[in-house]
């Protein structure tokens, strides 16, 4: 049994979801079908979600919302004309949202189940489609699916009792299609994952229903070796790991959720990320483990708006707790950091730039000034990250000095180095002007 998930450019208008109906129709093994909300059908069009995003925002600061809830109707009516199904469905999703609208729940819960629409409604269509088809397909609502999540709205994790629920679903008939991105807290409560979580459903319902394959169907023929923005017609990624994967995906390639692989690699079920626009193409297979690392470096992702806040002391390194105390001072403020290279004296932690506010970056200085008695303390913004991801890394002589000459022919400082204690990846921070030509440098270097 396979689970397929469709993402949002799939579900984006009728010739999308008949696409879809295809490559169902192809393979009797697909038998789990995830579906996003409807994305993009052209590079200035709205997502779905971002739309319900817009209409929470505006109900719940008063103001008119026929405009926006009238965008929203038009575009479902607009595929549901166009594979000529029940306008029934049409009535069902307006009337969601009106109920949702006017329940008197928290704005933080009604925000999570208007984002959930779109998901939702995409299911029931692609699954009344699927039936017009002359197929055997259900609508499964994520409670009866047995998707349990924490309560954290916005940020839902999955509860481990939800996988043997899931289990139970091999026993039904015909094709599940279930909506991506939200479960039900145990108290019944509709809450969302992360943005982009319709892939983190996927994963969780193949680890459920122990899937042979979870393929993941986007816009894409496969992975590439770099952003295809930065390096014109890049070379494609046939396999790679989850843990090269999951590298890759958290420094900017966004092919793919960065959390949505745990629970697939947890049950070590292969993932293949394919085209629905061509899906004759192989695609991108990850896996546990690779046979053989034909090339060492599979993939250089890489990611803008970091910033580093640096402090240093003479003799930080006989200073009990200093560490501890400093990254005390960042948990107090709710910042997460990603990275924290250290030396002898000093020691960088490399944060998301959207977490430090100038309000917050005052805060946080004025602790460490007076907590951590430092001889420097200083925040420098507008820096760009490179990973160079590979298992192979580690055991391949020479891979430092092959990256350090690229960013000097791109006539790129390096700013920061951290082979640190992962296995499979090497980062190189620098400022963000110099990304474009570092890259460029980097791919000639590893990939031609
Ligand atoms: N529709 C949601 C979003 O745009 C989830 C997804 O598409 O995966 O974030």
């Amino acid at each position: 049994m396979k689970v397929a998930k469709f993402g949002g450019s799939s579900v984006a208008s009728a010739t999308q979801i008949k696409k879809v109906g295809s490559i169902i129709q192809e393979d009797p093994q697909r038998k789990f079908i995830v579906v996003s909300a409807p994305g993009k059908r052209h590079g200035n069009d709205e997502k779905i979600t971002d739309l319900l995003i817009k209409l929470a925002d505006t109900h719940f600061q008063h103001q008119p919302i026929d405009a926006i809830l009238n965008k929203i109707m038009n575009r479902f009516s607009e595929i549901i004309e166009g594979l000529q199904l029940s306008k029934a469905i049409i009535d069902d999703i307006l009337q969601s949202i009106k109920s949702i609208l006017s329940s008197t729940i928290t704005d933080e819960r009604k925000a999570d189940r208007l984002k959930s629409i779109g998901e939702d409604s995409s299911a029931k269509i692609v699954s009344a489609y699927l039936s017009s088809l002359g197929l055997k397909a259900n609508y499964v609502n994520p409670k009866d699916a047995g998707i349990m999540v924490s309560n954290e709205p916005g940020n839902a994790q999955i509860l481990s009792e939800s996988f043997a629920k899931l289990y139970k679903l091999r026993e039904t008939q015909g094709i599940q299609v279930i909506p991506g991105f939200f479960g039900y807290t145990a108290d019944d409560e509709l809450v969302t994952f992360s943005r982009g979580g319709s892939d983190i459903t996927g994963s969780i319902v193949a680890a459920g229903v122990k899937a042979s394959l979870y393929e993941n169907f986007t816009d894409v023929d496969s992975v590439y070796t770099v952003n295809p923005q930065i390096v014109q017609d890049p070379k494609e990624i046939t396999s790679l790991t989850y843990k090269e994967m999951r590298e890759l995906s958290y420094a900017g390639f966004s092919v793919f959720h960065d959390e949505a692989l745990i629970p697939a690699f947890k049950e070590k079920i292969p993932v293949c990320i394919k085209n629905t626009n061509n899906p004759k193409a192989p695609g991108t297979m990850i896996v546990s483990s690779k046979l053989q690392a034909e090339k060492c470096v599979v993939g250089i992702a890489s990611d803008t708006e970091f910033c580093n806040l640096y402090v240093s002391k003479y003799l930080m390194n006989r200073e009990l707790g200093f560490g501890r105390k400093l990254f005390q001072i960042l948990e107090d403020e709710n910042i997460s950091f990603e990275h924290a290279p250290s030396g002898i004296d000093d020691m960088s932690v490399i944060l998301r730039q959207s977490q430090l506010t100038l309000e917050k970056e005052t805060t946080i200085v004025e602790r460490i000034k007076n907590e951590l008695h430092p001889d420097i303390v200083s925040i420098e913004r507008d820096l760009a990250m490179i990973m160079i991801v590979g298992e192979g890394i580690m055991s391949t002589v020479g891979i430092a000095q092959k990256a350090t000459s690229a960013f000097s022919e791109a006539n790129v400082n390096i700013e920061m180095i951290n082979q640190g204690s992962s296995e499979v990846s090497m980062m190189f921070g620098i400022k963000a002007e110099g990304l474009n030509r570092a890259i460029q440098s980097l791919y000639r270097v590893f990939f031609t």
